[in-house]
């Protein structure tokens, strides 16, 4: 089994920051990226990441490297989760706080299995904010006619973590602290090793 990694934004990314500028999102997620994967190492997994590199990677590559290694292992064998920041958006401080996952529109079985255990174990972490919890465990883009490109072309099993909102004063310090990074890292270890033991 596979764990690949992707850190999302890169540096030259535009928007994409806390209001006071403190929290780089690309920063964030490559510390977290980094983390787990050490983590998931330290566990014997085989886990890798696939945005080494500081700057943005286009999807359409990074979802070129990720087809490559489904290829080469079988797409059954390999589990993507991307990592990124929620934000409200308006460049303020705002509200809506909390973890929320997401799947493509045409995710699989096992694609909605696991972010299915990454809501469970974001409940058992005390991270859910003020999110709902959308039937299923999962959320996807159903505002719009478009879809989250890394999942939808992944041939693997994959998931995107929002997590918690990086335009939310407390939660943009929790994020921030090393308490509130070791929570994101071990629950997405935890929602990892119980996908991987439950195939
Ligand atoms: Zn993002």
């Amino acid at each position: 089994m596979k764990i690949l990694i992707d850190a999302g934004h890169g540096f030259d990314t535009p928007g994409k920051q806390s209001p006071d500028g403190l929290l780089k999102e690309y920063a964030w997620a490559r510390d977290i990226a980094k983390r787990l994967e050490a983590k998931l190492k330290q566990l014997g997994f085989d886990a890798q990441r696939i945005t080494p590199e500081e700057n943005d990677v286009k999807i359409a590559t990074r979802v070129s490297r990720i087809n490559a290694i489904c290829n080469s292992v079988g797409a059954n064998n390999v589990l993507l989760i991307s990592i990124h920041n929620n934000a409200a958006g308006h460049g303020t401080w705002g509200t809506g706080k909390g973890f929320s996952v997401f799947v493509s529109k045409n995710a699989s079985a096992n694609s909605k299995k696991c972010a299915a255990m990454f809501t469970d174990e974001a409940i058992a972490h005390k991270v859910m904010g003020n999110r709902s919890i959308p039937v299923g465990k999962y959320w996807t883009w159903s505002w719009t006619k478009s879809d989250i490109g890394i999942l939808k072309n992944s041939a693997c099993p994959a998931v995107l973590t929002e997590n918690m909102f990086m335009d939310n004063k407390e939660d943009c310090s929790f994020l921030l602290s090393e308490a509130g990074k070791q929570t994101i890292v071990d629950l997405h270890v935890a929602a990892i090793q119980k996908y991987v033991k439950s195939l």
